[in-house]
Parts: structure tokens; sequence; C-alpha cells
């Protein structure tokens, strides 16, 4: 039976298995920050990869970048981030207790009662000082987008990269808010990682690529085993869109706590380029020969969190059903997600077993990443494989040291299939790629 994950039941088996943990939990942790643990990484990992592939590695017209997360303070002043990257906060004279405005209902503060102050905008950049001197000349901004190392390298990308528009940027990397409601785990936070495009094109051809690219996003969540149903679109209003947005729409998620925002698709038209040309005194048009025109590209821009995508896949992988009269908690990851592709598990740690079993490990560690597990009862093993999504269990008995055949198990079905160790690797590569696990084989016996 399919169970509805709650927020509670993801973050404590993120906790339990290694995939998340609060940040410095020794000192009692630090509000809003999260780490992610030797299987947290692997799965993040291969979201960033998954993204970096559709978007720059499967096509043509896309190239990647790695900007610095602190760049010029006037890049900020001309992107609108120092004027217009705020929020409206009201603070309680009792407690000093900071909210958003829009967050409060009535003129009470919601922790204690107490009196709140008028709104007053707040910035959510954070502020450094770079060198040794802390003055005014010397404050430096942590990046809250990773677009803006984009829109200033424009220049230096199309000359070198030789490519005609439409043309795109990609980068993935940190950026920082100091964001006044963080919390739902790792859904806002004030330090996550951005999978941003700028997709430069003609001006008059943006309708076009906006709706594109928001089919194109869609996709691809629900290629990587987002159910269709927990997914939905919605343009924002005119009064909802950031400072500079034409048109925006967002790709929203059946979260635990409702739907919200996963990824956001901007129109950004000409806005950014116009103004580094304007700040840097720097020409950021671009000749189109094709045309014989110059013109600034218009730019739509695919922005999507890492973490709030680890999140929607965790939630969506979640289940809870009973086998065998046993409940088992499994996340049914797609395998190109998954932490872990296969688990190595000697039915004991028989000694005749395990030299097996290690040399089945060394076979597969350096094509897929590979566990392997001599811990406890074998029905132990498989759950925690299961718990954290491994897609295969390879397990070898005393049987195989007699005919060099190992069994693999399927973490949905739970079908197992015999295999002879030289055949291993072809027949999980072509598992992992989608064959179906109980199509007649080329190496492998149906196990009852
Ligand atoms: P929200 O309205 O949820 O604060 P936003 O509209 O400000 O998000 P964008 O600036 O459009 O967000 O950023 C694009 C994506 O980056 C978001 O869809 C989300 O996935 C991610 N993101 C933004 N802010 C945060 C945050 N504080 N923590 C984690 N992810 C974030």
């Amino acid at each position: 039976m399919a169970a509805k994950a709650d927020m509670e039941k993801i973050v404590s088996l993120c906790k339990r298995r290694g995939f998340i943990f609060p940040s410095s939990e020794i000192y009692g942790g630090l509000s809003s920050c999260w780490d992610y643990g030797p299987i947290g990484v692997e799965l993040k990992r291969n979201v960033k990869e998954a993204w970096w592939r559709a978007i720059v590695l499967e096509r043509d017209d896309v190239v990647g970048l790695d900007t610095a997360i602190m760049m010029h303070p006037r890049v900020w002043a001309a992107s609108g981030h120092i004027d217009s990257f705020t929020d409206p906060l009201v603070e309680c004279k009792s407690c000093h207790l900071r909210w958003r405005a829009d967050a409060v209902e009535g003129t009470k503060c919601p922790k204690c009662g107490g009196e709140l102050t008028e709104p007053r905008m707040f910035n959510m950049m954070f502020k450094t000082f770079m060198g040794p001197v802390e003055e005014e000349a010397s404050i430096v901004y942590l990046r809250p987008e990773t677009a803006q190392g984009i829109f200033v390298n424009f220049e230096n990308v199309v000359t070198t990269s030789r490519k005609k528009l439409p043309l795109g940027i990609a980068q993935i990397g940190k950026s920082f808010r100091n964001e006044i409601t963080p919390g739902n785990f790792i859904f806002r936070t004030r330090e996550f990682e951005h999978m941003e495009l700028e997709f430069f094109v003609k001006p008059g051809t943006d309708k076009d690529w906006l709706d594109y690219w928001v089919k194109e996003r869609f996709e691809w969540y629900v290629k990587l085993g987002i159910k269709k149903e927990n997914l939905r679109v919605r343009q924002h209003g005119k009064d909802e869109l950031a400072h500079y947005a034409k048109d925006c729409y967002d790709i929203e998620y059946l979260f635990p706590m409702g739907w919200a925002e996963l990824e956001g698709i901007a129109n950004r038209g000409d806005f950014d380029l116009t103004q580094h040309s304007k700040h840097s005194g720097k020409d950021l048009s671009y000749y189109d020969a094709e045309a014989g025109q110059k013109y600034i590209p218009y730019v739509i821009e695919p922005s999507a969190g890492v973490d709030r995508s680890v999140l929607a896949f965790l939630a969506d992988a979640y289940d809870e059903e009973e086998v065998q009269g046993e409940k088992r908690t499994v996340l049914h990851l797609h395998p190109f997600l998954a932490p872990i592709k296969v688990a190595v598990l000697p039915l004991s740690r028989n000694e005749k077993l395990v030299p097996l079993a290690k040399e089945v490990f060394k076979r597969l560690c350096s094509t897929f990443v590979t566990d392997y597990d001599d811990s406890q009862s074998i029905g132990r093993r498989y759950r925690r494989q299961d718990e954290i999504g491994t897609p295969y269990c390879v397990t070898i008995d005393f049987e195989s040291l007699e005919d060099r055949q190992v069994t693999i198990r399927d973490r949905d079905t739970l079908a197992q299939i015999r295999v002879p160790i030289e055949h291993l690797e072809k027949v999980l590569e072509a598992k992992l790629k989608g064959e179906a696990f109980d199509a007649s084989p080329l190496w492998a016996t149906r196990q009852k």
C-alpha cells in the first residue's frame, strides 16, 4: 500500500540512513543548515549529474560555466538586488523576533503576543568584508543566485564558444539568502545549491522558448520518476513577478506540507544584459549575422534548487509496504538517482563465502557505485538497502561456490534471478538502464 510520505518520516529516514544530518549537530545544530551524509551526497551528486546531462551534455546549444560566489559589488547594484531583493518585515517590540509581514495575521507577535512594528524592508543578501579592513568600501555579498555570474560572462562565452543564438549558459553552484522564514527541512534554507540555465534568444522568439522550457523541465522530473499527478505548472500573477521578470511559471510539487514551488522558469527579457551594459559601460549587445541585426538578447531562465529537488525525489520515492507480514520502508528512486546501484551481500560471514563475495564486489565497484555488507541477517540487510533505494542486491550463497552463479534481487518487485558471475556487469547494466527485470534475460534464470 502506498503511504504518503510525511516530513517527520523523511527527516528521520535521512538521519538514520546517512542522507542528511543537522549541521553542527554536536553543538546543538545551526538553524536551517543541513549536511549531506555518505548516502545523501551520492543522491545529490546524481541529481546534479542528471541536470547537467540533460541541460548541457545532451544538447549542442548549451555550454557550462562555474563562476565565483563573490562578485564585484556593482553587479548587485546593476542587477537590482541591492534595491529590490527585499522582503517586508515586522519586528516584535517585546521578544524582537522578526516575521515576514505577509506571514503574520493581525498586529500581534505569533510567538509572545507582543506588539509588532510597522513593516520595514529587509535585504536578503549576506554581506561580508573582503580583505583585512572592515569598512564600507570592502563590502562584498554572497551571491543570492548564480545567474549574475552568467550574465557578466556573456561576452566571454559567446566569443570563446563561437556559438550562435539561441545559446544557453548553465551553472550549478551555491547561493545564499538570508531567508526570514526558512524551514520545512531542506525546502528553504539560507545556503543552498542552484541549477540555473540562462537561455539567450532573439527578441520575439522569447514566448515560444518560455513554453518550450516549461515543458522540458516538467518532463525532466517525470523522466526521473516523479509522479505526474504530484506536479503542476502555475503562471505568476502580474503582482508576483520578480523585478526582472516579464513572465514566469513555477513548476510546483505536492510536498509533504502541500503544493509549493520546485522550480521557476522566468522570461527575464533583456533586463540583465541591459543593466550590465549601462552599469559597466561595456556594450553587451549581440550581432546576429544571419539577420544582419544587433540586439540585446532576451533570456529564458529555468532556475531549480538542488536541495528542493532532492526533497521532492525523496518524498515521491518514499513508500511503506507490507511484505510477507512485515512492514518495509522503501525508496523507489529512479536507478539513475539511487545513491547505491548494487549491494553485494554474502549470505553469511562464512569464510568460504567471503572471498567470492569480495571478488564480486571488486568486479562491480569500478562500474557501479557498489556497497558491500556482511553484517547482520540477510533480511535486515535487504531492509537497509530498500530504505536507501538500492535497485539491486546481489547475494552470494553456498551454491555460488559450486556453480559460480549469484542471485540478483529487484528492489521494487522483490523478484529474483540467478546469473553467472561472468555476466553480472552486463545484466546489471541492462537492468539499470530499464530492461524489465522479469523479461527472460540472456544469461539469467528466474528464481521461484
Ligand atoms: P521561494 O518563493 O520558494 O522563496 P523563489 O521564487 O525566491 O523561491 P527563485 O529565486 O525562483 O526562488 O529560485 C529558483 C529555485 O531555487 C526555487 O524554485 C527553489 O527550488 C530554489 N530556492 C530558492 N530559494 C531557496 C532556498 N532558500 N532554499 C532552497 N532552495 C531555494
